[in-house]
C-alpha cells in the first residue's frame, strides 16, 4: 500500500488516512478512538517520505490501534515536567538551565512522544502574561545560564512572535545561551523562510537541536532548511530516539547518524524511549541499544557518535547508558574489536 495523495495539506483525521491509503478502512472506527486520545498530524513532507504505513516513517506518525495498550510501567508525565514546572511554560530541572514551553504544537505528532499527553493542535499557547511571567521568573533565578526553547515546536511559532520571546530572552543578562529543540528542518521545511530565521537572531550563544529518527528524514528540503540555519552561525545538533522498527538495526543507526554528519548536524543524544502511554510498540531494551552502539565503535567516524540516554522517570534527570570500555576497577579497558586490555595496551 503506498501513499498515492500529495494533497499539499496536513493529514489530520481517520478518514484522510483511510483516503491516502495509510489506513484500513475496516480500522477506521478504532483507529478514531486512537485519534480522540492523541493528536495526528502528518505534513506534506513526510507524507512524501512514506513509502508504506509500516516502515520507518510511517510508523512515526500514523495512528496505531496498539496506542490504546497502556502497559502498567508507563506514565503520563514520564520525565517528570508538571512537578518541576515553577510557573506555567516553565520547567526546571537542572541548576543552570531551564525549559521554556511557549507552545505545545507540533508539525507532526510523533507516535511515541514522551509528552504526548499535553501536546496537540489546540495549543498550550501562553499568553502575553504567562510569557511576561516566565520572564520574571527567568530574571528572578540569575543561576540560569542557558534557556532551551522546546514545547510542541518553538518554530511552530509565527516569525513575529518567536521573535519578541527571543528578544526578551536576550535582554536577561545572565542567559548566556538559548537552545531552540524543533522537529521543523525534516517535518515541515518549507517554514525555514529567511523571517523566521531573522527571527532568532540574538547576541547570545544559539544552538539549534534538531529531532530526526531516521535516514530518510533528510531529504533535500530538509537539507536546505538546515543549510539555511547553519548559514546564519547556528551550529546545528542531532537528537534521536531509539525505535523498534524506525532505527533499531545496525544499517539503520548507521545510517540516520551518517545522513546527519553529512548535513553538518552533531548527532548529540540518542534517548531511550521514555513510557510514554501505549508507546510500548516502539520499546527497544536497553542492553539491544548499548550493542548497537558498540557496532558503531571503531567503524564510524566519532564525528557520528551521540550520547545513548535514559531520561530517568520521575524528573531525576538525564544519565548516560553506555557502552562503557573501561572496568569498574579503571584498570582494563575494551577495544573497538571486544579485546579487553591493560591501560598500556597489553591483553588483559
Ligand atoms: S515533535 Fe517532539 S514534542 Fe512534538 S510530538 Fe514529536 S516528540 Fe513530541
Amino acid at each position: 500500500m503506498v501513499n498515492p495523495l500529495k494533497t499539499g495539506a496536513t493529514l489530520r483525521h481517520v478518514r484522510e488516512l483511510i483516503a491516502a491509503g495509510l489506513a484500513r478502512p475496516e480500522e477506521g472506527p478504532a483507529l478514531e478512538a486512537v485519534a480522540e486520545r492523541y493528536a495526528t498530524a502528518i505534513p506534506p513532507a513526510f507524507q512524501a517520505l512514506i513509502e508504506s504505513p509500516d516502515d520507518p516513517i510511517g510508523r512515526q506518525v500514523i495512528p496505531a490501534l496498539s496506542e490504546l495498550d497502556i502497559a502498567p510501567h508507563e506514565q503520563a508525565d514520564p520525565i517528570g515536567d508538571d512537578a518541576l514546572s515553577p510557573v506555567p511554560g516553565i520547567v526546571h530541572r537542572y541548576a543552570d538551565r531551564a525549559l521554556l514551553k511557549p507552545l505545545l504544537i507540533c508539525p507532526l505528532y510523533c507516535r511515541f512522544c514522551f509528552r504526548r499527553e499535553h501536546v496537540g493542535p489546540d495549543g498550550g499557547l501562553l499568553t502575553d502574561d504567562q510569557l511576561e511571567t516566565a520572564y520574571a521568573w527567568l530574571r528572578d533565578n540569575p543561576a540560569i545560564r542557558e534557556v532551551i526553547l522546546t514545547g510542541g515546536d518553538p518554530l511552530m511559532l509565527s516569525p513575529r512572535r518567536l521573535g519578541a520571546i527571543m528578544r526578551a530572552l536576550s535582554d536577561i543578562a545572565h542567559i548566556e545561551t538559548i537552545r531552540i529543540h524543533t522537529r521543523v528542518p525534516v517535518a515541515a521545511p518549507e517554514r525555514m523562510t529567511p523571517a523566521l530565521l531573522d527571527a532568532m537572531e540574538t547576541d547570545r550563544a544559539m544552538w539549534l537541536v534538531m529531532h530526526a529518527n531516521h535516514a530518510r528524514e533528510f531529504s533535500p528540503e530538509a537539507r536546505h532548511a538546515i543549510r539555511a540555519v547553519q548559514a546564519r552561525a547556528i551550529p546545528v545538533l542531532g537528537q534521536s530516539v531509539l525505535l523498534r522498527g524506525v532505527n533499531d538495526t545496525p544499517d539503520a543507526l548507521e545510517a540516520l547518524l551518517r545522513a546527519m554528519v553529512s548535513a553538518r548536524v552533531k548527532p548529540y543524544y540518542l534517548h531511550q524511549l521514555d513510557p510514554a502511554p501505549g508507546t510500548a510498540s516502539f520499546h527497544v531494551p536497553i542492553a539491544e541499544g548499548r550493542a548497537l552502539l558498540a557496532n558503531l565503535r571503531g567503524r564510524v567516524t566519532g564525528l557520528a557518535w551521540p550520547t545513548y540516554v535514559l531520561d530517568i522517570p520521575g524528573g531525576h534527570g538525564k544519565v548516560p547508558l553506555g557502552p562503557d570500555y573501561l572496568d569498574e576497577t579503571a584498570a582494563t579497558v575494551r577495544d573497538p574489536a571486544g579485546t579487553r586490555r591493560h591501560l598500556n595496551g597489553q591483553p588483559a
